[in-house]
Order: structure tokens, then C-alpha cells, then sequence
């Protein structure tokens, strides 16, 4: 077995303990492979074992791996990392989800930039649930404004919530901030039809995200190693 084939067995395994562990489904959490520095020919070995979402932070790394797997046509793309405005062209030309959408004028940028044979894009709204000053994301209190204007574009789809919780080993910490967020989540939803995604969980937190209600763990290390 090769070193990716072993590791996506034990994530996928690990996925459906966490599931037994607070009795949910395991349908209702989706795999996001997050393969952002590694070459396309290990996003393919994880395609072959019957996996379809891939993220990736970088732009110029993720058009790569887009056009290297152009045949795979039913491979789901989420971008994930920081947007600049020189950038939106491209996400929303190539993309089928952005989960980093934080400011209104670059919804408005991805709006008018999805091209119209293509579905709107769907979009994740990223929360900075710690509060961190130089950290990417929207305060819990920006949420309902930003919301209304993201339902308001038509090339858009509002699907939900993404947070990178704050780096540290207290569980209690981390489970104030995806309790905040499952509330938050919870909330949007009873406003809007389409939100059904929780995007928060990664490598060192997937149990404890799937506990609170994540719809999408964002697994990079434990799937394809370390990154350099
Ligand atoms: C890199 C990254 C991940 C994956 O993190 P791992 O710890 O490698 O699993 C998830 N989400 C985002 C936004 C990332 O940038």
C-alpha cells in the first residue's frame, strides 16, 4: 500500500470513529483533501481511492493541479487560502467553492467574474472565531450584514461558515470557538435555505470539530504528510 493510500484509510477511518463518537452520520461529513504544495500526481493517487474535493491556499499552485486533472471531470476544487483582488478572475473562472470569502467587494468581484456557463460558486464565509487581531476573517457581529449581501449576488451561492480556530493545545479554547461557531451556524441557517455547510476541523481537531457539528473536515498533513 502506498503512503497516501495508508494515510486516507486511517483519516477516513478516524472521520467515522469521531461520527461513532457523538452519533452522527458519517454522510453528513465530507472529506476536503487539502492538497496545497503537493504535486498533482499525489491529488490523482487520492482521486483513484474515491476522492472528489480537493483544497488549496495557493493560486498559482491550485491552476497547476487544475489543468494537470482536467480529465478528472467530476473533481470539486475549494480554494481556501487568502484572496487578493488581482486573484478573483481566476478563483472564480476555475473553482467550484471559495471558503475564504470575508469582504463584500471581493464576493462582488467573484460574482461578476463566474463565468455564466458555469453554476454560481458556491461560497463559505470565513469567521475569525478567536478574535485575533492579524487573523483573516469576519468578526461573529459582521455576519448578518455580509450574509445578506453574498445572498443578494446571483453568480454566488451562500452555502455556509468556515473558521481556523486559534493555534493551541487547549481543548477547552478550541471547543468554546466551534461551539461559537456551530450556534453561528445554526443561526444562518434558519435565514437562508441553501446554507448546509460547517467547514472547521483539521488534522490535530477533527474529532473535536465533528463534536460540534462540522459538515467538512479540511485534511491536509494526515493525508498527504508534512508540508516544507
Ligand atoms: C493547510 C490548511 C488546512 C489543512 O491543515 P492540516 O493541518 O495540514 O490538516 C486546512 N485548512 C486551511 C485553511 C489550510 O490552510
Amino acid at each position: 500500500m502506498s503512503t497516501v493510500e495508508h494515510n486516507y484509510q486511517t483519516v477516513c477511518q478516524r472521520l467515522h470513529q469521531a461520527c461513532a463518537e457523538c452519533q452522527r452520520d458519517p454522510a453528513q461529513v465530507k472529506l476536503l483533501a487539502v492538497s496545497k504544495t503537493k504535486p498533482a500526481s499525489m491529488v490523482e493517487q487520492c482521486y483513484q481511492l474515491g476522492q472528489r474535493s480537493f483544497g488549496e491556499n495557493y493560486l498559482q499552485d491550485a491552476l497547476d493541479k487544475i489543468t494537470a486533472l482536467q480529465h478528472l471531470t467530476d473533481i470539486e476544487w475549494h480554494f481556501i487560502g487568502p484572496i487578493q483582488s488581482n486573484k478573483t478572475r481566476a478563483i472564480a473562472e476555475n473553482c467550484h467553492w471559495v471558503e475564504t470569502v470575508s469582504r463584500h467587494k471581493i464576493a462582488q468581484r467573484l460574482n461578476d467574474q463566474r463565468p455564466t456557463s458555469l453554476p454560481p460558486l458556491n461560497v463559505l464565509l470565513q469567521i475569525n472565531i478567536s478574535e485575533e487581531e492579524q487573523k483573516a476573517g469576519i468578526l461573529l457581529n459582521e455576519l448578518d450584514e455580509l450574509a445578506r449581501q453574498i445572498h443578494d449576488l446571483p453568480r454566488l451561492t451562500l452555502r455556509g461558515l468556515m473558521c481556523i480556530p486559534e493555534h493551541t493545545d487547549s481543548e477547552k479554547r478550541l471547543a468554546e470557538q466551534f461551539q461559537r461557531m456551530q450556534q453561528a451556524f445554526i443561526n444562518l441557517q434558519q435565514g437562508y435555505d441553501q446554507v448546509d455547510t460547517l467547514s472547521m476541523g483539521m488534522s490535530s481537531d477533527m474529532a473535536l470539530a465533528i463534536q460540534y457539528g462540522s459538515t467538512q473536515v479540511r485534511i491536509g498533513t494526515d493525508i498527504f504528510g508534512a508540508r516544507h
